[in-house]
């Protein structure tokens, strides 16, 4: 089997430089405290085994994962220096792994307590309480007999967070705040984490010992509604396969759901949701071609999305690449279009587009 040239291939281009200058105003706002990385589900799908090196070149000591095997595969990257918490916690059938690997649990309810201390494990775990988000995490409830389970040991960390940070003025995240500062006040030794991307905007009261950045070091502070203040971490482009001229009347794609109002001239690019653009951008996304924004017209198929580039006149040639996402078409325009959160667009594409890695300065 030939291998297709990658001009032919959508690309998903990871701007290692604008993650680490992420993480460095994380590391700033963090003040005398200290910015984690959270690099779970690939780095939101940008590529952990690029992202994670280059931050930790860039000073990053702790990174966090959802899962053991996220974990070893990390600690395999990283080598030995840096601090990795599993933020799902150990199960009985595999707490063994995590002292080899030097691995650190998240615990997260009683029953966590109690398998990391049937293996005989020293207290190097983070205790995370739930303070009103009813996901993960020992319940308030649970708080005292967790504390005699732990023989009243104090924690290296002990973690909340925040159910509604990306709307800094609702009420519940003053609620959370107030909750963790009274229960943190029970691990006087430990160092104390609230906020993830969005909390770490929502004022200082918030920030503690250590950030726990996910989204915003891949570009998107998280917020509802702010302008963003970070650098775009993504790009994602596709060359144009095909071009046609079409008459007004005439319809686009599967289901005939655009009718052209007029005539245009329409590009068929090589990017489709089974490179996990998302569908739902269907009539709605766009692409950026010289300058130019290019709607996408019906519907996203499989492999192929048609856009009207009338506008980008002769730039439009078979092989131009069109921009999908990326500093001219917002990662939050794209998720908007589609019709979900930033969190999602990126990590679809995780893993199917080509990917160019361009180093940190
Ligand atoms: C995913 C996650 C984060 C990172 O959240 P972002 O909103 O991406 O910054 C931090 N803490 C926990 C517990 C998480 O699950």
């Amino acid at each position: 089997m030939t291998s297709e040239p990658s001009r032919r291939l959508a690309r998903l281009t990871v701007d290692l430089s604008a993650i680490c200058a992420n993480w460095r105003r994380f590391a700033d706002l963090a003040g005398p405290g200290e910015a984690a990385a959270v690099v779970k589900a690939d780095a939101y799908g940008l590529g952990v085994r690029d992202v994670a090196p280059a931050l930790a070149l860039e000073g990053a000591r702790t990174f966090f994962v959802a899962t053991l095997g996220e974990a070893l595969d990390l600690r395999d990257t990283l080598g030995e220096a840096q601090t990795i918490y599993v933020l799902n916690g150990p199960t009985y059938d595999d707490v063994g792994a995590f002292a080899p690997a030097r691995l650190f649990p998240v615990l997260n309810s009683l029953d966590q307590i109690g398998i990391w201390k049937a293996a005989g494990a020293e207290v190097a775990a983070a205790l995370h309480i739930d303070t009103g988000m009813n996901r993960l995490g020992l319940p308030l409830t649970d708080l005292g007999a967790a504390h005699d389970a732990l023989a009243r040991r104090d924690m290296p960390l002990v973690m909340s967070h925040l159910a509604c940070a990306s709307d800094p003025a609702h009420a519940l995240n003053a609620l959370q705040l107030k909750r963790f500062t009274e229960v943190a006040a029970h691990f006087p030794g430990a160092r104390k984490s609230l906020a993830a991307t969005s909390g770490a905007f929502c004022g200082a009261a918030y920030r503690f010992g250590l950030l726990r950045p996910g989204i915003g070091l891949y570009g998107d502070a998280g917020l509802d509604g702010d302008a963003q203040p970070l650098a775009p971490a993504a790009t994602l482009d596709a060359p144009i396969l095909q071009l046609r001229d079409i008459a007004a009347g005439e319809t686009v794609g599967y289901g005939a759901t655009f009718t052209a109002p007029a005539p245009m001239r329409t590009a068929t690019i090589a990017l489709g949701y089974a490179d996990g653009y998302l569908r739902s951008a269907s009539g709605r996304g766009y692409g950026v071609l010289a300058g130019a924004r290019c709607p996408i017209l019906g519907r996203v198929s499989m492999d192929l999305i048609t856009l009207d580039v009338t506008a980008a006149g002769g730039a439009a040639e078979v092989g131009s690449r069109v921009e999908m996402l990326g500093a001219n078409v917002p990662l939050r325009d794209v998720a908007a279009a589609a019709g979900t959160a930033t969190y999602e667009v990126l990590t679809n594409l995780s893993g199917v587009a080509r990917r160019h890695v361009r180093s940190a300065a």
